[in-house]
């Protein structure tokens, strides 16, 4: 519902742990006053002022986020364009969400002058420090950018684009790299619309068409694996038929000469269960109904996504020979999945309802979560090691945050994730600093390997240290692929008088 008008109380409602009183007074006196300043001010589409910070925090709301983000969101853009300043709202909300606010309408200030190069490294250095700081700016910039798609029709054609493409190419892949699933979709979709608005049109067309065909189909499939499950003692606490979002069906299709019926994933099922040992369970319960198609199953339970994104998939020969993906998660797989790092936060802003619901240890914060949040500490790390240097700065960015990853694993099992064509050395630095300095050679899946081998995923590493002294060596920097290992090699070289 792009254009409908919404209330305070529709942001209220779809809050996911309910507010305290304190909270719910908090997020309400943000919104009397934001409706203050705004008043008399009207958007492009000749809406009240006050729908777009309300529709931002609607959109924070429903990714999982708290009291203290959503009224951060509802007053994004009170200091930007109205008479109240930062320091009143300093005053009245504190230091915590008025450093918020001020983060994201620095982020605002976009450099226009320069080649469309330039300005796009500058719109992307700004989000990476404004993630290093702080990653809730960056979730309120998301949530406010997809209001504005939703509203783009009432800006002028050229501007459109502009920021169609600027959609395209960072908030999306930033939403795609937060693990926020369903925020990157609608952003993708939306651009897509604006940007191909032909291709837009073909990819819903079809999409609908194939959908009303297998509706039948997929409640089909779905009613008779709930029987089955049921039959056999598995809680289904979830099913539904779901269709893939129109650019990455779009993408697929180019890749197949644009034929519909070489797209297994086009339609399919999801179905969610209690426990983890349960999807596997299910999968079983799957393949005995209907018949898998080879090569199309997929655990990323045991190998997650770079986004640390969980889930089985399969491809069953569903009723009439027609494909289905059948799609198997827990519950805390299918929430992480929508939410991405935003559930940390729901983490620390309702520490003790929320704990069990999205993490399986109690009383210890659980190690996906440790691990979701790792690579912004690096890029706290980077900044202070690299900010100087800006060029430098973004290539490694670049190559470290949107390259494709992989996972490698210690030989305590635990999971290292790094870009594509990293090496045993990456790996290293990686797990420790110590490590890598110290690093002497590397075995893989307990094969001895040479230092510039190049990791696959899944592969299991063990660094061989020297105890006596580190040795990183100028070599090294010929091969590395992060920006973590470059400069700590380089710091050690320094340190050294080697350069
Ligand atoms: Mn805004």
């Amino acid at each position: 519902m792009p254009h409908s008008l919404i209330t305070i109380d529709d942001v209220l409602k779809n809050i996911r742990v309910p507010l305290d009183a304190k909270k719910e007074a908090l997020v309400r006196v943000a919104y009397e006053m934001a409706g203050k300043a705004h008043r008399g001010q009207k958007r492009k589409s000749g809406e009240e002022y006050i729908q777009h910070p309300l529709h931002t925090a609607l959109n924070l709301a429903k990714i999982g986020l708290g009291a203290r983000t959503i009224t951060a969101g509802i007053l994004h853009d009170v200091p930007e364009d109205t008479e109240i300043t930062l320091k009143q709202i300093e005053e009245k909300f504190g230091k915590e969400i008025a450093e918020l606010v001020d983060g994201v309408t620095k982020l605002g200030h976009i450099r226009l002058r320069g080649t469309k190069e330039e300005i796009y490294l500058e719109n992307l250095r700004k989000m990476f420090l404004a993630m290093a700081q702080d990653v809730r700016v960056v979730l309120i910039k998301l949530a406010d950018r997809l209001h504005n798609m939703e509203t783009l029709d009432a800006l002028p054609e050229n501007k459109r684009r502009r920021i169609a493409l600027e959609t395209m190419e960072i908030f999306a892949p930033i939403a795609n790299r937060l693990g926020i699933g369903e925020i990157k979709a609608r952003l993708e979709d939306l651009a897509f619309k604006y940007l191909e608005p032909k291709n837009y049109e073909l990819v819903t067309k079809l999409c609908k068409e194939q959908y009303e065909q297998r509706k039948k189909q997929i409640n089909k499939v779905v009613s008779e694996l709930k029987q089955e499950l049921q039959k056999e003692g598995i809680t289904v606490i979830d099913t539904f038929g779901r269709t893939k979002h129109l650019w990455s069906l779009f993408q697929k299709l180019k890749r197949h000469d644009m034929d519909i019926n070489k797209i297994y994933d086009l339609a399919g099922i999801r179905i969610i269960v209690p426990q983890l040992a349960n999807c596997y369970e299910t999968l079983g319960i799957v393949h005995k109904k209907y018949r898998p198609l080879v090569g199309r199953i997929k655990d990323y339970i045991s190998l997650p996504k770079p986004n640390g994104y969980q889930s089985i998939h399969t491809t069953i020969f569903g009723p009439e020979g027609k494909f289905l993906e059948v799609q198997i998660r827990t519950k805390k797989m299918d929430d992480e999945a929508e939410f991405g790092i935003a559930a940390h936060w729901i983490y620390t802003e309702k520490k003790s309802r929320i704990r069990d619901f999205f993490f399986r240890r109690k009383g210890t914060q659980s190690p996906e979560v440790e691990k979701e949040i790792t690579w912004i500490k690096q890029l706290r790390e980077w900044q202070n090691e690299l900010g100087k240097n800006d060029r430098e700065f973004m290539e490694g960015l670049k190559i470290d945050f949107f390259k494709n990853h992989i996972f490698a694993f210690t030989p305590l099992g635990d999971i290292i994730d790094l870009p594509e064509e990293s090496t045993p050395i990456d790996f290293a630095y990686r797990v420790h600093s110590e490590i890598g300095d110290r690093a002497l050679s590397a075995k893989v899946n307990g094969r001895i390997v040479p230092l510039d081998y190049k990791v696959k995923n899944g592969e299991v590493i063990e660094i061989v240290t020297s105890k006596e002294h580190k040795n990183p060596s100028r070599d090294w920097l010929r091969f590395v692929k992060t920006s973590a290992a470059k400069s700590h090699i380089k710091k050690f070289m320094k340190r050294e008088g080697m350069i």
